[in-house]
């Protein structure tokens, strides 16, 4: 161990030295993620087992750290840098993206308020209007960007419940008469919402879900028929949540029609287009979303399948002034003679401290521009359609729901078995896909039937790498 520096830091020429190797091993990492295992083989409790259980009395030497990042963290990693990542939604950590993580890491710039660094919020409110506009929205929309979209769910739900004018924000809902609150959305839609149901403090039981049709769109008429019954029972019905790209088949809600119900009733309408949003940057994708530009807020997050690296979860907002009044609370430390004249980011949600994300949005965005991101997305949905092509042409396997995106939701029929049967069956291939090492999927349910998921997002996906886990899903079946 060389002796502490004056700065107390690691010495200039020890960083010099250890970046290199930091460097290195990522350069050779991304280069080819896939010659790991894409699911991590470990068994719980194996790498806390191999981690000492007392931290180091003295300093260690940085080579001794990052051995032990290889041999011990390493074979705990599941890699969604992997080309064979298919499970949940692939996502991607790009180069561009790699490298602005490691700028704000060195600048370690908290962008609470604005004087904290004023080019991290001004940096945040253009890039954040870039990704509006890749995405075809109007200029009606202001961004932010929160960690994830379960967030920014959080801070719209939250927005809503201060726009019925019920004053929950100051006098909160206990220990007083207020009506039940009431929020719709589909039976598909993400457990987030449910979130933040539980978070904003009306429950779980104020959440409505109305049931969806055979391609898991939520139904309007259902819709309707709730907000009714609502009514007619005294509550309050106060916003809706619609879906771009539900999280089991990427089912897209009908959007127009939701907003003109929302429109109608007066409620807000929060859209949640996590994933599918993204597609709205190829132009001839965006009559998917037609009618969302109706919305009071919009969820897309480009760490899905922008190809930014997790976190970065953009919230667009119709007016950014309700959420301000709903969050905005300023104790004396943090006032600044500028207020008026700037945006505090501290002011749009729970959080106070908050990393600077739009960087690595800001060189992705560069990086590829916007033709090269609709190029890498059109590619994925192309695949996507060439595997579900595969999967209704093979007699023993079927095309579970359609597929709008760039993820197939497909199940292994062979007409003889009963539903148990069936779910076992599917249950099985996965098991034995996943041990492959080459790729990971993973499952949901759809009416109840087990059903297995291919999600395409990740930038080094190539035809081979889908072509692999096809194969590899139909020898699985022949020995179930
Ligand atoms: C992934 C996803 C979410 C949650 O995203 P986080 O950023 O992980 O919170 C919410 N909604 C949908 C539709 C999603 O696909």
């Amino acid at each position: 161990m060389t002796a502490p520096p004056e700065s107390g830091d690691m010495p200039p020429e020890e960083f010099e030295r250890a970046s290199r190797e930091v460097f290195e091993w990522m350069g050779e990492y991304l280069a080819d993620p896939s010659t790991h295992a894409v699911l991590s083989e470990v068994e719980p409790g194996e790498v806390l087992a191999a981690l000492p259980p007392e931290p180091p009395e003295s300093g260690e030497e940085f080579s001794q750290i990052l051995r032990d990042f290889r041999d011990l963290v390493l074979p705990g990693i599941t890699h969604w840098n992997h080309p064979g990542f298919f499970a949940y939604f692939s996502i991607s950590g790009s180069v561009p993206g790699v490298l602005a993580e490691a700028l704000v890491a060195t600048l370690n710039v908290n962008a609470m308020l604005w004087r904290t660094s004023p080019a991290a919020t001004e940096l945040e409110e253009r890039v954040s209007d870039w990704t509006r506009q890749l995405l075809g929205l109007p200029p009606e929309f202001r961004g932010h960007i929160q960690d994830t979209a379960s967030t920014s769910t959080l801070v719209s739900l939250a927005t809503a419940r201060e726009a019925t004018g019920l004053g929950v924000r100051d006098a909160g809902l206990s220990g007083r008469d207020v009506p039940a609150l009431r929020l719709y959305c589909s039976e598909e839609a993400h457990s987030s919402v449910e979130k933040a149901a539980i978070t904003i403090g009306i429950g779980r039981s104020s959440v409505n879900r109305i049931a969806t049709d055979s391609n898991f769109r939520m139904r309007p008429s259902r819709l309707i028929d709730a907000i009714e019954a609502d009514l007619a029972q005294g509550a309050r019905p106060f916003c809706i949540v619609a879906t771009v790209g539900t999280t089991s088949t990427t089912s897209v809600d009908p959007i127009a029609e939701v907003a003109a119900i929302a429109r109608q009733y007066d409620l807000w309408l929060h859209i949640d287009a996590a994933y599918g949003g993204a597609a709205a940057a190829i132009p001839e994708m965006r009559h998917l979303m037609a009618g969302w530009e109706q919305a009071d807020s919009i969820v897309v997050n480009p760490h899905k399948w922008l190809f930014v690296p997790i976190d970065c979860s953009l919230l667009l907002l119709r007016d950014p002034a309700a959420t301000r009044s709903a969050f905005s609370l300023v104790p004396e430390y943090l006032e600044t003679p500028e207020s008026d004249r700037v945006t505090n980011l501290m002011d749009y949600g729970p959080a106070l401290g908050r990393r600077f994300r739009a960087l690595k949005l800001w060189m992705t965005l560069r990086y590829f521009g916007t033709s090269g991101i609709a190029e890498r997305l059109r590619k994925h949905i192309a695949l996507a359609r060439d595997l579900a092509d595969s999967v209704e042409a093979e007699e023993s396997w079927v095309l579970a729901a359609p597929v709008p995106f760039s993820t197939v939701c497909l199940r292994y029929d062979p007409g003889h078995l009963t539903g148990e049967q069936l779910d076992r069956a599917n249950e099985q291939i996965l098991e034995r896909v996943n041990a492959s090492g080459e790729v990971f999927l993973s499952h949901t349910r759809l009416r109840e039937r087990y059903t297995l998921r291919v999600a395409i997002g990740n930038i080094r996906t190539e035809k081979r790498h889908v072509q692999r886990a096809w194969e590899l899903l139909r020898e699985a079946a022949e020995v179930v």
